[in-house]
C-alpha cells in the first residue's frame, strides 16, 4: 500500500536512557540551544532520566526543543514504589513520552499490554507518547518480523483504538540495532515502516497517513540522511548520539534537510 506523507511531522528525539548529571546536562543543552532554532518545522526534544525534568524545563522552557519522559507508570497513583506517571511528567511540560522501549520490554517486563496502558496514561495526561516497536535478531532471522510488529501494534489498537494513535508517534527500533552499532538499511527500515503504517491503515487510512514513524538504532550523522529520505520514515529516536551535541544536530539537520526534499 502507498500512503501520502507530505503532510506528515517530523522529529528527532534523543533518548538519553540513564545518563547525565546537572553540569552535562548543562553543558550538553546550551549547546544544543546555539543550534536548533526556536521555529523549526522537524521537531527536536530529548527524553531524559525524570530526576532531571525540572532542569531541563527550565533550560529549554521558550525554545525550540522540547522534552520527555522516558516511560510513564501505568498507574496515576498510589502505593507504587519507584514509579512516576505521566500526569506528573506534564507537570514538568514535557511533551513526549516514550512508552514499550524494548529496554523496557526485555529488562523489565512491560508486556504488550503493560505498554498499551503506559500509552493511555500518557494520551490521558495530554503528552505524546513515542510508541516503540520492533524485533530482535533472532525474530528475525526467523522472518517474523512482520508478525513480531503486527502483534505489538494489535496490541495498542486493542487497548485505545484506531483513535488513540491520533497525534501519537510509532518508532520502529529494531532491537538488534540498538546501541550495537548496527543500522538497519534503508530499505530495511522502509519495509518495516511501511508494514507498520499500512496495518494502521486498515483501520484508518486518515490516521494512517498522519501518523509520524520514526526510526531507531544507532542512528548517526553519518547515516541519518539516507535513513530518513525513505518515505514512510519521519525522523529519529536517537540514543548513544543524542549524548554528543554535534552528532545530536547533525542528525536533526539531516531530518530538517531530508523534509525539504520530501
Ligand atoms: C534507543 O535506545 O532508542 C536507541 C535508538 O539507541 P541507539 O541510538 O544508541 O541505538
Amino acid at each position: 500500500m502507498v500512503l501520502g506523507f507530505a503532510m506528515r511531522s517530523k522529529a528527532v528525539v534523543g533518548n538519553w536512557k540513564l545518563n547525565g548529571s546537572l553540569a552535562g546536562n548543562e553543558t550538553l543543552l546550551r549547546a544544543l540551544l546555539r543550534e536548533i532554532p526556536r521555529d523549526t518545522d522537524v521537531a527536536c526534544a530529548v527524553c531524559v532520566p525524570s530526576p532531571y525534568l525540572a532542569q531541563v524545563q527550565g533550560l529549554l522552557t521558550g525554545s525550540g526543543i522540547g522534552w520527555g519522559a522516558q516511560d510513564v507508570s501505568r498507574h496515576d497513583q498510589g502505593a507504587y514504589t519507584g514509579e512516576a506517571s505521566a500526569r506528573m511528567a506534564a507537570e514538568f511540560g514535557c511533551r513526549y513520552a516514550i512508552v514499550g522501549h524494548s529496554e523496557r520490554r526485555t529488562l523489565f517486563g512491560d508486556t504488550d499490554a503493560i505498554v498499551a496502558e503506559k500509552y493511555a496514561r500518557a494520551r490521558a495526561a495530554k503528552l505524546t507518547p513515542i510508541f516503540c516497536v520492533g524485533e530482535t535478531l533472532e525474530e528475525r532471522e526467523r522472518g517474523d518480523t512482520e508478525k513480531v510488529l503486527a502483534r505489538q501494534v494489535d496490541a495498542l489498537l486493542e487497548r485505545c483504538g484506531v483513535s488513540g494513535l491520533d497525534g501519537g508517534i510509532v518508532a520502529y527500533e529494531p532491537v538488534w540495532a540498538i546501541g550495537t552499532g548496527r543500522t538497519a538499511t534503508s530499505a530495511q527500515a522502509q519495509e518495516a515502516h511501511a508494514f507498520i503504517r499500512g496495518r494502521i491503515a486498515q483501520k484508518d487510512r486518515g490516521i494512517a497517513e498522519k501518523l509520524p514513524t520514526l526510526y531507531g538504532g544507532s542512528v548517526k550523522s553519518s547515516n541519518a540522511a539516507e535513513l530518513f529520505a525513505m518515505p514512510d520514515v519521519d525522523g529519529g529516536l536517537v540514543g548513544g548520539a543524542s549524548l554528543v551535541a554535534e552528532d545530536f544536530v547533525g542528525i536533526w539537520r539531516a531530518a530538517r534537510d531530508a523534509r525539504k526534499g520530501k
